[in-house]
């Protein structure tokens, strides 16, 4: 059903209030790993209103390798996130880890974000399939680009046809860099199926400095948009600042996405 065999017209999923997402625009979702506070939303919501930026991303339950890391807000950060986002007109992505938050998450979410832990929770892409909420699959950490589309697979079949795929790196044997943004699977992605195909450069490379870099690279690939970390101050992010930008690197990387998106 993800196959452009079945459909061969891009998948475009309208999240209302003229925010679209796939073929004919370019998405740009931004925002920190986690919501840390009000101040800080309040903050990166000015900071993507100012560039015209529609779509924030941000967890309230996180996936963190050590249990002793900051675990997220929670559902009280995700009610502040949501109250905020609808005043200021931001469209919200935020992760679901479990079949249990599906439904209290439901009505404070714009698109659902299964991580690349949970790429193949296939309970949690059943549950997924019985909501009418876009959800953006990301590919898992060893998932090849055919598990990836099988995991969409779940979802589509349980009827939610409003899927977003995900490129944000995988493991390989490099060292040097946090994951490896496997470029290869965005123009793979884009020849086998009609669904939107996002680039996450912050997970996929995992510093700062070349994060940028391998946006435009990802647009430049065929990528439809872009996710990426940005803070008011990544050097005191509660997650991942060490690929988390700052607004000033965030304003140019947006007028340079917009630009290369334009030459392709
Ligand atoms: C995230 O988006 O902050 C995240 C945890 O991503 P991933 O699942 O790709 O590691
Ligand atoms: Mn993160």
């Amino acid at each position: 059903l993800v196959s452009r065999k079945w459909r061969v017209r891009p998948t475009v999923l309208d999240l209302g209030d003229g925010v679209r997402i796939g073929e004919g625009s370019l998405t740009l979702a931004a925002g920190p790993c986690s919501i840390e506070s009000e101040k800080q939303m309040e903050l990166i919501m000015q900071h993507l209103v100012d560039n015209d930026v529609r779509i924030m991303r941000g967890g309230v339950f996180k996936p963190r390798s050590s249990p002793y890391a900051f675990r997220g807000l929670g559902m009280e950060g995700l009610k502040d996130f949501h109250r905020m986002a609808r005043q200021r007109g931001i469209k919200i992505v935020t992760e679901v880890m479990q079949v249990s938050q599906v439904e209290e998450m439901h009505d404070y979410v714009d698109v659902f974000q299964v991580g690349a832990r949970n790429t193949q929770n296939f309970n949690l892409l059943d549950a997924l399939g019985g909501v009418d909420k876009p959800v953006m699959i990301k590919r898992g950490i060893s998932g090849t680009i055919e598990e990836l589309l099988s995991s969409a697979e779940y979802v589509f079949s349980g009827g939610n046809e409003k899927l977003i795929l995900c490129e944000r790196g995988i493991r390989t044997f490099e060292t040097a860099s946090r994951n490896t943004l496997d470029l290869n699977a965005v123009p793979i992605l884009k020849e086998k199926t009609h669904l939107p195909v996002i680039v996450d450069p912050s997970h996929g490379i995992g510093i700062r400095e070349y994060v940028p870099t391998m946006a435009l690279a990802g647009v430049m690939a065929g990528a439809d948009g872009i996710i990426y970390e940005a803070h008011e101050k990544p050097e005191e992010a509660a997650s991942d600042g060490a690929q988390t930008l700052n607004f000033q690197e965030s304003e140019r990387l947006i007028r340079n996405l917009r630009r290369v998106y334009k030459l392709r």
